[in-house]
């Protein structure tokens, strides 16, 4: 098997792991950024950002990663497309393997492997995604002002993307598979407070409607089994993420829901040498501009760690 030594192993390629990579280049960390299984990240599965800075008349979210791409090839980041299927970080420098079995002993580490949306699992929510289909109400929400729209989960997230959704849209309904919601009570209140926003208990969506963009979704009653039509144009799934964190087991901190644990404020793991960026370490605000924030904090907190220990 192949092996080489790197200063700085960027693993991920959404906005976290381009912007280490264009502060790690620019500050001579020659850094190796392994891509894995979806280059790009969520904003490839995107289609308009209005919401990114910098960019007035917006930007097509495959296009907007093509550009950070640009940007961290321009400074001479070695890109690869794969996946890091591996890690040892029980000694230094930090070992760490490709799908192909490449070995890689990494001074330091930066993760930015984010999380992905789950979905519902049916052929029409496939069909239609970017096409009246989204997993995320603040970056899409905006497409559908004045419209009526339907929107699954009953958690956190969909409490507050519902409420966000109902401040904008003609009128929202809300399907929760149970009886009750799992969201925290204040959110619960905002929801069942909000005049355009409708509750659907016992619901689950039986499909959604359209050929190439949405028209409609068929819902059915958990309880009675009887199925209706919401006549809605948007259709946004709130059931939760889940954070490509898996190779990290054991190695790291990690929260319930498998998000990474970082020092507050700082990109510092527990282990000295790895840091963590974006999605995978943040549930929270899970926005394109917060993870380049923190790919950048990443980078800077990797290149002031080499420094000290005499690497560069
Ligand atoms: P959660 O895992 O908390 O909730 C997921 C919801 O989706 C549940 O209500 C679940 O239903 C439902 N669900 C799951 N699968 C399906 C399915 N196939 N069909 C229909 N419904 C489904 O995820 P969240 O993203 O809401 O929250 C994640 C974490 O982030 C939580 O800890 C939350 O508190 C936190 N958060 C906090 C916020 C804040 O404080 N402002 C904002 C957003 C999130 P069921 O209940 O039946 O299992």
């Amino acid at each position: 098997m192949s092996s080489e030594k790197v200063k700085c192993l960027i693993i991920g390629s959404g906005p976290a792991g381009y912007t280490a990579a264009i502060y790690a280049s620019r500050a001579n960390l020659a850094p190796v950024l392994y891509t894995g299984k979806e280059p790009g990240g969520q904003l490839t599965i995107t289609n308009d950002v209005e919401n990114y800075p910098g960019y007035p008349d917006g930007v097509m979210g495959p296009q907007m990663m093509e550009d950070f791409k640009n940007q961290a090839l321009r400074f001479g980041t070695d890109i690869r497309y794969e996946l890091i299927s591996k890690v040892d970080f029980s000694g230094h420098p930090h070992k760490i393997w490709s799908e192909t079995g490449h070995e890689i002993e990494a001074d330091s580490v930066i993760i930015a492997t984010g999380a992905s949306a789950k979905w519902l699992g049916i052929p029409s929510e496939q069909k239609l995604m970017n096409k009246g289909v989204s997993a995320c109400a603040v970056c899409d929400g905006f497409f559908f002002r004045g419209q009526e729209v339907a929107i699954v989960g009953g958690g956190d997230t969909a409490a507050e993307e519902a409420t966000y959704l109902a401040k904008m849209c003609k009128k929202v309904h809300l399907l929760v598979r149970k009886g009750e919601m799992r969201a925290s009570k204040i959110m619960q209140e905002r929801v069942l407070k909000t005049e355009n926003l409708i509750v659907h208990w016992h619901t689950e969506t039986a499909e959604i409607l359209g050929e190439d963009s949405v028209t409609g979704v068929r819902i059915r009653n958990l309880q009675s089994g009887e199925e209706s039509e919401l006549p809605v144009t948007g259709f946004f799934v709130a059931i939760g993420h889940k954070p490509n964190t898996d190779i990290f087991e054991g190695w790291l901190d990690m929260d319930e829901n498998k998000y990474l644990k970082a020092t507050p404020g700082r990109s510092f793991t527990k282990v000295e040498g790895v840091f963590v960026s974006g999605d995978a370490a943040d549930h929270i605000y899970r926005q394109a501009v917060t993870a380049a924030g923190s790919g950048c904090m990443a980078a800077l907190d990797a290149e002031r760690y080499l420094a000290d220990k005499g690497i560069i």
